[in-house]
C-alpha cells in the first residue's frame, strides 16, 4: 500500500533579454562602428530537494512559478544581466514528471540534489557580433528567446511520522478529520472493510503526516489483519499517539489492553515512543477520569494530555508537543526509490553554469517539409524554429539573415522541390507564418 501526496505545478523560465542595436558615436567619425550589446539569458527553474520538507502540501497554495527575464543588452557593447534562477524547494522522495505527457524527468532521492525543469531562453544577440567585412553596420539585432514553460506533476509517496491507536470509538478518525489539513490519496490498497486513513497536518510551519491505525486493534480482534504492506508502512511511524475513550468505564484497563495487543501484533510498533491523550474531555465522566489517568502515565513518565477532538479542546497543544517530539526523534530513511532514468543527470552543487538537462541538442541543419494544406507548407527543424524565434520580424536587416540561414540549410531549395511557388504560405514550425519569395 502506498500513500500518495500529488501536486501539479506550473514552472516558466525567464525569457532572454533581447540584443539591442547600436552604433559607436566618435569625434569625427558621424556614423560609428556598431556597438549593441547581447541581451542576457534568463533564470533556469530546479526543483531541489530539502530534507526539511515532508509533503507536497505548499503547492496547494502556489502552483505558478516563473523566473526572471533576462536585461536586453546596451549600447557600448553592454552585455544585459542574466535573470535569477528560480530553485524551488520539494522534499526528498519528490518524483517529477511532464504533466502532458507524463514522462519521468526526475526522482529527487537526496538531500540538495536538483533537476533543471525549465531552461531559460538564451539572450539575443546585437548588432555588434554580426559585423562582418562586407556588412559592417548591421542594423539588425536577435531578439531574447522565450524560457521554456510546462506543467509538472509532483509525486511523494507519503511516510507517517505519527500513528494514532487506541480502542474503537476512542476518537481516533474524528482526531485526525479535524487536524487534518489535506488528506492525501491513498494507491493500491488491498481489498479490506478497514480503511486506513492519513492526514497532513500543520502547525507554526512545520507539517507532519499523521495515519490513522484503525482496525489495528480492530483488525486483530477479528483474526483479520490488515496485511503486511499496511503493518510495513505503519511501522515507518516515529511517534504513537495512544489515544484513550475518556467516556469508557475504565481508560486505564484500555491503555494496558491496547499494549497487550500492539506487543502481539507488532512488537516494532510498541516499542515506538508514545504520548497519551485523553479524548471527550468535553464529556463529564472524562474531566472525572483525568487525574487518574494523569497520575498513572506520571508514574510511567509517559507524556500525558487531554483533549475534545470534538470542541478542540487541547488539540492545538497535542500537535505542538507532536512537532517538538518528532524534533528530538530520530529521522527515518524514506523508501528506496528507483534509480535515475539515463540520460537525465542530475546535479548536488549550484556554482557551475548548469548543464541542460531537457534540451536536446539541435541536430543542426536537419529539416522536415510537411504540406500542411493547399498552398500551405510547415518546416519542422529546431534551428529555424529557434532563429525564428529570436528573429525581429519587423527589421529587413533580421529578415534577410533569417532567409540566408534557410536557403544555407537547403529549406529554400527543399520547398521548391515539394512544390511551393510563390505566394504561397511557409509556416516555420508553430512560429511564425511566411509568404514564400
Ligand atoms: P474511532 O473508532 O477511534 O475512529 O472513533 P471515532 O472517531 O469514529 O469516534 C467514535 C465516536 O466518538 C463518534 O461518535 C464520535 O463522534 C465520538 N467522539 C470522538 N471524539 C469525541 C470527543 O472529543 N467528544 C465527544 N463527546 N465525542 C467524541
Ligand atoms: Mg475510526
Amino acid at each position: 500500500m502506498v500513500f500518495f501526496d500529488e501536486a501539479k505545478i506550473h514552472v516558466k523560465a525567464g525569457d532572454g533579454g533581447n540584443g539591442i542595436v547600436a552604433f559607436r558615436r566618435e569625434k569625427f567619425v558621424p556614423f560609428g562602428g556598431p556597438c549593441g550589446g547581447n541581451g542576457g539569458r534568463g533564470g533556469h527553474i530546479f526543483l531541489v530537494a530539502d530534507a526539511g520538507l515532508n509533503t507536497l502540501i505548499a503547492f496547494k497554495r502556489r502552483q505558478h512559478f516563473r523566473a526572471e527575464r533576462g536585461m536586453h543588452g546596451g549600447g557600448k557593447n553592454k552585455q544585459g544581466r542574466n535573470g535569477q534562477d528560480l530553485r524551488i524547494p520539494v522534499p526528498v522522495g519528490t518524483v517529477v514528471r511532464d504533466a502532458e505527457t507524463g514522462e519521468l524527468l526526475a526522482d529527487l532521492v537526496a538531500d540538495g540534489q536538483e533537476v533543471i525543469v525549465a531552461h531559460a531562453g538564451k539572450g539575443g544577440r546585437g548588432n555588434a557580433v554580426f559585423a562582418t567585412p562586407t556588412n559592417q553596420a548591421p542594423r539588425f539585432a536577435e531578439k531574447g528567446e522565450p524560457g521554456e514553460e510546462r506543467w509538472l506533476r509532483l509525486e511523494l509517496k507519503l511516510i507517517a511520522d505519527v500513528g494514532i491507536v487506541g480502542l474503537p470509538n476512542a476518537g481516533k478518525s474524528t482526531l485526525l478529520s479535524v487536524v487534518s489539513a489535506a488528506r492525501p490519496k491513498i494507491a493500491d490498497y488491498p481489498f479490506t472493510t478497514l480503511t486506513p486513513n492519513l492526514g497532513v497536518v500543520e502547525i507554526d510551519n512545520h507539517t507532519f503526516v499523521l495515519a490513522d491505525i484503525p482496525g489495528l486493534i480492530e483488525g486483530a480482534h477479528a483474526g483479520a489483519g490488515l496485511g503486511h504492506q499496511f503493518l510495513r508502512h505503519i511501522e515507518r511511524t516515529r511517534l504513537i499517539i495512544h489515544l484513550l475513550d475518556g467516556a469508557s468505564a475504565n481508560p486505564l484497563v484500555d491503555f494496558e489492553v491496547v499494549n497487550r495487543e500492539l506487543e502481539l501484533y507488532s512488537p516494532r510498533l510498541a516499542a515506538k515512543p508514545q504520548i497519551v491523550v485523553l479524548n471527550k474531555l468535553d464529556l463529564p465522566e472524562a474531566q472525572a477520569a483525568w487525574p487518574r489517568v494523569q497520575a498513572a502515565m506520571n508514574r510511567q513518565g509517559l507524556p500525558v494530555l487531554a483533549i475534545s477532538a470534538v470542541t478542540g479542546q487541547g488539540v492545538p497543544e497535542l500537535l505542538r508537543r507532536i512537532v517538538n517530539l518528532l524534533a528530538e526523534l530520530p529521522e527515518l530513511e524514506p523508501f528506496a526509490v528507483p534509480s535515475l532514468r539515463s540520460g537525465l543527470r542530475l546535479r548536488a552543487g549550484v556554482d557551475e553554469e548548469p548543464i541542460p538537462v531537457l534540451r536536446q541538442a539541435d541536430d543542426a541543419n536537419i529539416f522536415e517539409i510537411e504540406r500542411a494544406g493547399p498552398q500551405f507548407f510547415r518546416v519542422h527543424s529546431p534551428r529555424l524554429e529557434r532563429l525564428a524565434r529570436i528573429t525581429d520580424w519587423d527589421n529587413d536587416e533580421a529578415v534577410a539573415r533569417f532567409q540566408r540561414v534557410s536557403q544555407a540549410m537547403g529549406v529554400d531549395e527543399a520547398l521548391a522541390k515539394a512544390g511551393a511557388s510563390l505566394g504561397d504560405t511557409v509556416a516555420i514550425g508553430e512560429v511564425v507564418e511566411l509568404e514564400w519569395q
